[in-house]
C-alpha cells in the first residue's frame, strides 16, 4: 500500500465516487447553464434543460465542447463566474494552433494544486523532499501546477522553470534534488548532460521524476530511468481541464489514476461522438465537476487512449488511463497509412538509438515521404559511410515493420539535432505549405 495525499477520496469506494460524481454534476450543469450564456445556448439547441441532469448517467444528453468552441468564445466567453472572482488565468502551450485561455478562482487553483499534491505523494514524496520544478512557469501550467502540488505536500520547492540546463545541474547537484518534474524530453536532455559533465546515475540524490505534457513511450521511460538512476511516472493534465494532475502515475507505473472526484471522464468514438464501453480505444472526454470559473462540460481532448477500472495495486480506487498514444491530430496519415510518432520512438530506442529524432513529412510529385533524422550517440557515430548505409537499411526495415510503410532514415551526426526544454516538437508536415 502506497502513500496518499487524501486518502478517504484517493480510496473511496465506487459507490463513494458515483455518488459524489452524481452530486457534483448536478450542481455543475446549473452553474454552467446559469452563468455560461455559450453553453447554454448549446444546451437550448439540443433542447435539454438542467433538470434533465440527474446524474452522471445522464450526461450523454449534453452538449461537446470542443477546442474550436474554446477558439470561438476566446476569450471571455466560457467564464463561468464574475471576473472579480477569478484570480489567475493559465494558457495553453499552443501545440495545436491558437492558443486558448483558462480561468481559475481561487478554489479552483486549490483543487489543482491538490491534484498535484497527490501525484507528488503518490511517487513517494513528503515534506523531506526537495521537489526541482522544471517545467515552464508563466503561462504554462505545467511550472505552477506542480509548484503549488509540491507548497502543499510541504516540500522544499525549488521553482527552476525550463531552460539552462548549467543550472539546473548545479541546483540538482548542491540542494541534493530527489523529484525532478519537467517534460520526458527535457528528463532526457539533462540526463544526458548529466552523463557529459561526468555524472554516474548514482550521482545524484534523485528517487523520481514526474514527466508529462507531451506523449512518451515506455522505451523512453527505460532510458530516463536508466540515465537518472531513478523512477520515472507519467502525469497528465491539459489546461482547459486544470493543468498537470488531472491523472498521474502510481507505485505500479501502468497508467495514470484519473482524479474522478473533480473530473468526469468519457471515452468516445471520435469519428461518431458515440460513448464507447468500458476497455474500448477512443478519445478521452472530460468534464470538470466542481470548477467555478472555467466549468468545462463534455470536453473533447483529442487524446487517444484506454480506460481501465482493474484494482490496482496501489490501493487507489479511481479509473486509470493508459498513456496518450498521441493527440488524434499527432497522428500523420502517410500514404494512406496511419502513423504516430510514439511507433516511431519505440522502434528507434529499440533498435538501440538515442532519444533525439525529427520526424519530416513532405509531398513530392503527388506522394508522401516520410524521413526520420536519428541522431547517432558518441559511440555510434563512425565517419565509414558502407558503416552507417548498413545500419540505416537496417533500421528502415524495422520501422517498415512496424509501420507498415518504409521511411527514409538519415543518421545524423551527435549534437545535430535541437534539444527539446519543454515539449519536443517531433514532427515537421510540410506538405501543409503546399496545400
Ligand atoms: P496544448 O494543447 O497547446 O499542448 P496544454 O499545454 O494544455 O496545451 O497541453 C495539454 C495536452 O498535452 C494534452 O491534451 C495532451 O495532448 C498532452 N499531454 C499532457 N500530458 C501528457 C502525457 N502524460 N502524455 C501524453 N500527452 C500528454
Ligand atoms: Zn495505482
Amino acid at each position: 500500500m502506497g502513500n496518499y495525499f487524501q486518502p478517504e477520496i484517493e480510496t473511496a469506494s465506487r459507490e463513494e465516487i458515483l455518488s459524489i460524481q452524481n452530486e457534483k454534476i448536478v450542481k455543475q450543469v446549473k452553474h454552467a447553464y446559469d452563468n455560461v450564456k455559450y453553453y447554454r445556448d448549446l444546451m437550448d439547441e439540443k433542447g435539454v434543460k438542467p433538470e434533465d441532469i440527474k446524474g452522471v448517467d445522464d450526461i450523454k444528453k449534453l452538449p461537446f465542447l470542443s477546442k474550436a468552441d474554446l477558439r470561438e468564445a476566446y476569450p471571455y466567453g466560457l467564464l463561468g463566474t464574475d471576473l472579480k472572482n477569478c484570480v489567475r488565468i493559465q494558457s495553453t502551450s499552443g501545440t495545436t494552433g491558437k492558443r486558448v485561455v483558462a480561468f481559475y478562482t481561487q478554489h479552483d487553483i486549490d483543487l489543482w494544486e491538490e491534484c498535484c499534491a497527490r501525484a507528488i505523494v503518490a511517487v513517494g514524496g513528503s515534506n523531506e523532499d526537495v521537489v526541482q520544478v522544471c517545467y515552464g512557469y508563466g503561462l504554462f501550467t505545467g511550472g505552477a501546477g506542480l509548484h503549488g502540488g509540491s507548497h502543499k505536500v510541504g516540500s522544499l520547492t525549488l521553482p527552476m522553470s525550463s531552460g539552462n540546463t548549467e543550472r539546473q545541474i548545479q541546483f540538482m547537484m548542491d540542494l541534493g534534488s530527489t523529484i525532478l518534474c519537467c517534460t520526458p524530453s527535457y528528463a532526457a536532455y539533462i540526463g544526458e548532460t548529466l552523463a557529459e559533465r561526468g555524472y554516474k546515475p548514482e550521482d545524484n540524490k534523485l528517487k523520481a521524476g514526474i514527466f508529462g505534457a507531451e506523449p512518451w513511450t515506455e522505451e523512453m521511460r527505460r532510458s530516463i530511468e536508466k540515465s537518472l538512476g531513478i523512477k520515472a511516472y507519467d502525469i497528465y493534465g491539459l489546461t482547459e481541464i486544470s493543468g498537470p494532475g488531472v491523472a498521474f502515475e502510481c507505485e505500479a507505473q501502468s497508467g495514470m489514476h484519473i482524479n474522478e472526484d473533480h473530473f468526469y471522464v468519457e471515452v468516445i468514438d471520435p469519428e461518431t461522438g458515440e460513448v464507447l464501453p468500458e476497455g474500448s480505444k477512443g478519445e478521452l472526454v472530460f468534464t470538470s465537476l466542481d470548477k467555478e470559473a472555467f466549468p468545462l462540460i463534455r470536453y473533447r481532448t483529442r487524446d487517444i487512449c484506454v480506460l481501465s477500472r482493474e484494482k490496482c495495486s496501489c490501493g487507489r480506487t479511481h479509473v486509470k488511463m493508459t498513456k496518450p498514444m498521441g493527440r488524434s491530430d499527432d497522428m500523420m496519415i502517410i500514404r494512406g497509412v496511419n502513423v504516430f510518432p510514439s511507433q516511431i520512438e519505440t522502434v528507434l530506442l529499440n533498435e538501440g538509438y538515442t532519444p533525439n529524432y525529427q520526424i519530416v513529412v513532405d509531398r513530392v510529385n503527388n506522394s508522401d515521404t516520410l524521413d526520420i533524422y536519428v541522431e547517432l550517440a558518441p559511440d555510434q557515430f563512425s565517419d565509414i559511410v558502407s558503416v552507417t548505409q548498413k545500419r540505416e537499411k537496417k533500421l528502415e526495415s524495422a520501422m517498415r515493420t512496424m509501420l507498415g510503410i518504409g521511411p527514409r532514415i538519415h543518421l545524423v551526426p551527435p549534437k545535430t539535432i535541437t534539444r527539446s526544454e519543454g515539449k519536443a516538437v517531433r514532427v515537421i508536415d510540410n506538405r501543409k505549405l503546399h496545400d
